[in-house]
C-alpha cells in the first residue's frame, strides 16, 4: 500500500467515477501541495479489466484525446468488466508541449518506480504496485512526439512467453491499422524501465501504438485511433458490440513492419538542420539517401548525407529539424505480409 500516492475514487466499486491519483508534493509556491492526475473508472459486472493510458510522453496528443473522449462517451452499460482510464500520465509535460517532465524525467524510463522518489517515480510505483496487479490488459498509446513522425500503427513488444505473445498479436491486429509494428525500442534502453516492460514482467498483456507524431493531430490520425481503440476494446471483451476484422471491413491485410533490427535506426552523423529526403511509408534500399544535415555555421558547405543501412519501409521520419549527433532521424523496417511470414523469415 503506497504511502505517497492515493486514489480519490474506489476502483473496485461498480459504476462510473471520475477522480484523481493524489501524489504528495511540495513546491516553492505551495509547501503542502497535491499533484493530481485525472483517472476514470467504468465497471459493470463480470469481465476483464483494461487499463487505458495516454500521455506517457507529454507531446503525444492522439492517445490523450482518444482516452479523454472514451472517458466521456462510455456509459456503464457499454462495459463488460472494467475499464480504467488515465488520459494523461505526464500532466505538466503535456501542458508545456514537451516529451519529458519538468525535472527532465522520461516517464517511460521511470519504471518500476520508487515510493519515495521524484513525482514521476512515485506515480510509476503506484501504477506498478496498485493498478497493474488488478488489470488483465494494459494499453499504452504513443505517437512519436515533437521529434518523430511514425506511420500510424498499433505495436507490440516481441515477448518470449508464447501464450502471452499470441494474446498480444491478437490485440495488436484488433486495431485494424494499415500497418502493425513489432518492436521498436532504441538501443541503450533498459526494457525493465519502460511502462510496457513492467506490465510484461508482471505477465500482463500489453498493447502499444505509435499513432502519428510531430506533436500535432490530424482528422485522419484521430479517426483511426478512435475507431481502433473501440475495436480493440471489443476484441478484448471489455466493451459491448461485435469486433470487426479488416477482411470484414473490406480492407486488404495489414503490413507487418519488423522494427527489432537496430540497423534499421538511422542516426544523425553531425549537428545541423535535418532535411527528410524520403516520404514516410516509402520503400528504400540499403544505401539509399534518406536525409541531409545542413551545417548551421557553414551554409556554403554541402550538407552531409545520411543513408539507410538496410532495405525496407520508412517507418519514421524526423519531425523536428534541429539535430545533434546521434539523434534518430529515420527508421527503416523490413515489411512482411503477416506475423507468420515475419517469424518464418526473420525469426
Ligand atoms: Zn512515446
Amino acid at each position: 500500500m503506497s504511502r505517497t500516492v492515493s486514489c480519490s475514487i474506489d476502483l473496485n466499486s461498480p459504476g462510473k467515477d471520475a477522480g484523481y491519483l493524489l501524489i504528495g508534493n511540495s513546491t516553492n509556491n505551495s509547501g503542502w501541495a497535491t499533484y493530481q492526475v485525472p483517472i476514470i473508472k467504468i465497471a459493470n459486472g463480470d469481465g476483464p479489466t483494461m487499463l487505458v493510458l495516454g500521455g506517457n510522453h507529454g507531446d503525444e496528443y492522439e492517445g490523450q484525446i482518444a482516452a479523454s473522449a472514451l472517458s466521456r462517451e462510455l456509459e456503464v452499460n457499454h462495459v463488460r468488466g472494467r475499464i480504467i482510464i488515465i488520459p494523461c500520465l505526464s500532466q505538466d509535460a503535456s501542458r508545456a508541449g514537451n516529451r519529458l517532465w519538468p525535472n527532465g524525467a522520461n516517464f517511460n524510463r521511470s519504471f518500476p518506480g520508487k515510493e519515495d522518489g521524484a513525482l514521476n517515480e512515485k506515480l510509476a510505483h503506484y501504477i506498478s504496485t496498485e493498478i497493474f496487479p488488478i488489470c488483465d490488459g494494459v494499453l499504452d498509446m504513443h505517437s512519436g512526439g515533437r521529434s518523430m513522425y511514425f506511420i500510424p500503427s498499433s505495436n507490440m513488444v516481441w515477448v518470449g512467453d508464447l501464450d502471452l505473445r499470441k494474446e498480444m498479436i491478437k490485440n495488436m491486429l484488433a486495431w485494424n491499422t494499415n500497418v502493425h509494428m513489432i518492436g521498436a525500442e532504441q538501443s541503450g534502453t533498459n526494457p525493465n524501465s519502460l511502462l510496457p516492460g513492467e506490465a510484461v514482467r508482471q505477465g500482463i498483456s500489453v498493447s502499444t501504438g505509435e499513432f502519428g507524431g510531430s506533436g500535432y493531430t490530424t482528422p485522419t490520425t484521430m479517426k483511426n485511433i478512435k475507431a481502433g481503440l473501440e475495436n480493440f476494446l471489443r476484441t478484448f471483451g471489455v466493451l459491448e458490440g461485435k469486433s470487426m476484422t479488416r477482411k470484414e471491413l473490406g480492407l486488404e491485410p495489414a503490413l507487418i513492419l519488423d522494427a527489432r533490427n537496430p540497423k534499421g535506426f538511422v542516426l544523425a552523423s553531425g549537428a545541423g538542420i535535418y532535411e527528410n529526403c524520403v516520404r514516410l511509408g516509402s520503400d528504400v534500399q540499403a544505401g539509399d539517401l534518406v536525409g541531409k544535415i545542413h551545417d548551421f555555421d557553414h551554409p556554403d558547405v554541402d550538407p552531409s548525407e545520411v543513408y539507410a543501412h538496410i532495405s525496407g519501409v520508412v517507418n519514421l521520419i524526423r519531425g523536428f529539424p534541429p539535430v545533434t549527433t546521434g539523434d534518430v532521424v529515420c527508421v527503416v523496417t523490413p515489411k512482411f505480409a503477416s506475423v507468420e511470414e515475419m517469424e518464418r523469415v526473420a525469426g
